[in-house]
């Protein structure tokens, strides 16, 4: 069977998702093409293999990204030899410590998926193995394939490790769950709205052309601060 949806963006983009999965968790796989590498931005929920859904040119390395350690962001990160996520939760994707994945919320969801991935499956044997990153990123770091350098912005609040990629010099920018268009979640164990307020404040003057998030439809400039300014009124009355 068919698990993943894939659409074309334009020329050098391919978004993957699981429509077969409870929404709550259906988060968008993001798939760039670049000169000498590509990227590949989170990695679903590892349900079913994600690798051999990536089409790569012969040769060329595919850096995977993972913007933060929750589930749905991380489950096919095994798959792959190169392995980057954030710093400061890299400890824990050397065992998906599920006190940071989440993977335990799978375990007992209501409607977890609207089609079984294979006979006999069960949210409950929900598993993500371990992924050590073979590279850590923080602030600053610079993620370059060629014809394209990205940006580590750390852009904490819904997860304190939330990490996102800026190209600078063209305004791509893959926001992870920092910034979405859908609803934000700020109320997990490890959210902190105080946190999220100051990453709003910081997106707020990001020269953004177009946003790739983890979840949610894509956004241009203006509808990311629209988006930012609705987060700000209702936490800190703007
Ligand atoms: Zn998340």
């Amino acid at each position: 069977m068919e698990w993943f949806s894939k659409s074309m963006v334009d020329d050098e983009t391919t978004m993957l998702t699981e429509p077969f999965v409870h929404d709550y968790v259906r988060a968008n796989i993001w798939h760039l093409r670049g000169r000498d590498a590509d990227l590949l931005v989170d990695t679903g929920m590892g349900i079913r293999p994600l690798a051999p859904e990536i089409e790569t040119s012969r040769g060329k390395p595919l850096l995977v990204v993972a913007t933060h350690i929750h589930l749905d962001h991380v489950g096919s990160l095994h798959e792959f030899p190169w392995r980057a996520g954030p710093r400061m939760s890299a400890a824990q994707f050397e065992n998906m410590d599920e006190a940071a994945t989440y993977a335990y919320m799978f375990h007992d969801l209501e409607g977890a998926v609207s089609k079984l991935p294979e006979p006999g499956w069960k949210a409950a044997d929900y598993k993500i193995p371990s992924a050590p990153l073979t590279r850590t990123l923080d602030e600053g770091d610079v993620i370059d394939l060629g014809d394209r350098q990205f940006r580590v912005l750390h852009l904490p609040g819904h997860s304190p490790d939330s990490i996102a990629l800026f190209d600078e010099a063209d305004g791509l920018f893959f926001s992870g769950d920092a910034i979405y268009d859908d609803t934000l979640i700020d109320s997990l164990p490890d959210s902190d709205r105080a946190a999220y307020i100051g990453t709003m404040r910081r997106l707020l003057d990001l020269p953004i052309r177009i946003g790739h998030g983890g979840h949610g439809p894509s956004f241009d400039g203006e509808r990311m601060r629209a988006i930012a300014t609705a987060y700000l009124r209702l936490h800190v009355g703007l």
